[in-house]
Parts: C-alpha cells; structure tokens; sequence
C-alpha cells in the first residue's frame, strides 16, 4: 500500500459476511466483548487516560445500555474477532452525565481529535463519522419520501414503502498540485484561508460522468485559467466531513498566465520551488500552507523536495 493520511489506515476488518448476518449482527451487538464507540452530535469519545497519549473511547454494551438511544449501531468491523460498533447517541441531552464518564473519557470534535490520536484510530473516526453522519442524513427515503431503515448492520438503508435500496455515500474530490519546472501554483479561495494567509492546492469535486483526470484538468482551468496535461495521481484521503475522497494528483501546466475565477477564488499565484521549502519550514514570513494532516501538504511537500 502506498501512502498512508490521516484518516486512512483503519485497522478494522469491514467483514462483509456478517453484514449479511443479521442473527450474527444480533449476538454481536450483545456479546460482553463487542466494543462500542459513541458519536454524539458526531463527535466522537477520546480517553485520555493512557499516559502514551489519548487513543479513542470504546464502551461495552453494557456501559451504553443505560441510555435512551432510538437507533440501531453500525457494524464497524473486527479486530482479533472483537466486533467493533459505532452508535450515535445523539438523542441523549447530556452524555457525559447520563454516561456517568470519569475526567478521562469527553467527547471530542471529530477532526481536532483525529490531530492528537493514533493514526489507525483516525482512519475508524473517518469510517465511524461519515456512516453514523450519512444515517442522520439519509432517514427518509430519497425516491418516495417515507422513512427508510438500517439493514446490514448500517450498510444499507432500505425504503419498507417502495423498496429502494439507498448506500453508503462516498464524494470524490480532485485535489492537484499544477507545476511548471521550479513554480507550483497554489490557490486561497474565500473565506477562513485569506484570514491565515494560507495557500492550498487546487481542488474540487469530480462531476458525474467525469474521469479524474478530466475533472484535475477542468478544476484548474476553471479556477487559474491555466491548462495542463499529465495527470498523475499520487494517493487519498478520505475525508469524513462530511463524506469526502480526496484523490490527489500532479499535473503539468502548459500556459502560464493565470485568468482566476473571482466568484471562487480570492487569489491564485506561482509560487517559486525555494518559497515553498521556506514555508513548509514554518520560515517564511507570510505564507503559510497547510500542515501535515491535509493531502494538499504531502502534494505540495513531494513537489518541492523533488530533486
Ligand atoms: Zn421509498
């Protein structure tokens, strides 16, 4: 396997097989050593506990059965023949309490937790949150309007009404980093990245009936005016937030003069090969570009060291 990001490398074994095994879905759920990792408003528990650092908050089924929680749990997967669960217990109006959790255990936004946890748990947190976030979108049958329910241990929603089967989302999104020999181009689209003077790779979602590589070229055309060629991809990311793919990717620009989108876009700019050394540095006095737990950095980083 190739690069692993953050929210990449979930240790869990998906097991397909008993997905499809509702008795066995059932015994699972009940077992005394299932493992149960609660979101609440999609936030998920984080145990601080361990001096090696914090690592995420698994209840048993026990520990949750005091809660009024009107939705099923979603079959995470195995590990060492433990069931893994998620459950959303959004319903409850003050977890912590009712959960009775020592100072150790809080609940966490998903993406500031996944900064400080283990690597193989942030992948679980992207599995965990875009599932138990797709259910509390997807209640109501998108055909006919009736209210749908979980089958497959959370991998299928099913309309009892007109039978429509309704799966798990997942929304590509090209991400690029576009060079000409010793100059990349890095864009600041509106709104929170002016404020940190931050730059970023392009990106964007890949429409349907799109090739990666068509969507990469399009993006860059649309946002920069700039066209390119050679796409090459380079690795993802899956980004929970709420049901995102990046699928990033190089390519060669073949124009130089920037036509900026500026409905989108608040500035797209060349940026020289040494600038970008200094910056990933923390050392150059304005630009600042995004730190280790997006893609867009190991795009920019892999360019820049390039030899
Ligand atoms: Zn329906």
């Amino acid at each position: 396997m190739g690069f692993t990001h953050i929210f990449a490398g979930n240790p869990l074994d998906r097991a397909d097989r008993h997905r499809r095994d509702p008795a066995w879905l059932e015994a699972a759920a009940r077992a005394d050593n299932a493992r149960y990792l609660p979101l609440w408003q999609l936030n998920v528990l984080v145990d601080h506990q361990d001096e090696r650092g914090s690592r995420l908050g698994w209840l048993s089924h026990q520990d949750l059965s005091r809660l009024e929680v009107k939705v099923p749990p979603i079959f995470l997967g195995l590990h060492d023949d433990t069931p893994h669960f998620a459950l959303d217990i959004s319903s409850v109006h003050d977890p912590e309490h009712e959960l009775n959790l020592g100072d150790e255990l809080e609940f966490e936004e998903s993406r500031a937790a996944a900064m400080h946890l283990p690597l193989a748990d942030t992948g679980i947190v992207a599995q965990a949150r875009a599932q138990a976030g797709w259910h509390r979108s997807h209640r109501f049958c998108s055909v006919c309007g009736q209210p749908t329910e979980q089958e497959k241990g959370g991998h299928l929603r099913r309309c009892p009404s007109c039978g429509a089967e309704h799966f798990p989302r997942t929304d590509p999104v090209a991400i690029m980093l576009v060079e000409d020999g010793d100059h990349c181009l890095l864009g600041q689209s509106h709104g929170p990245l002016v404020r940190f003077g931050m730059y970023s790779a392009l990106a964007g979602f890949i429409d349907q009936g799109e090739s990666i590589e068509e969507a990469v070229l399009r993006e860059i055309r649309e946002e920069a005016g700039i066209e390119a060629e050679s796409v090459r991809y380079h690795s993802s990311q899956p980004w929970p937030f709420p049901s995102s793919l990046m699928v990033g990717c190089h390519a060669t620009a073949v124009t130089r003069d920037i036509v900026m989108d500026e409905e989108e876009m608040h500035d797209v700019r060349w940026f020289h090969r040494a600038e970008i050394l200094q910056a990933l540095d923390e050392e150059h006095p304005t630009l600042r570009l995004p730190g280790p737990m997006a893609i867009a950095h190991h795009l920019i980083r892999d360019w820049a060291e390039r030899t």
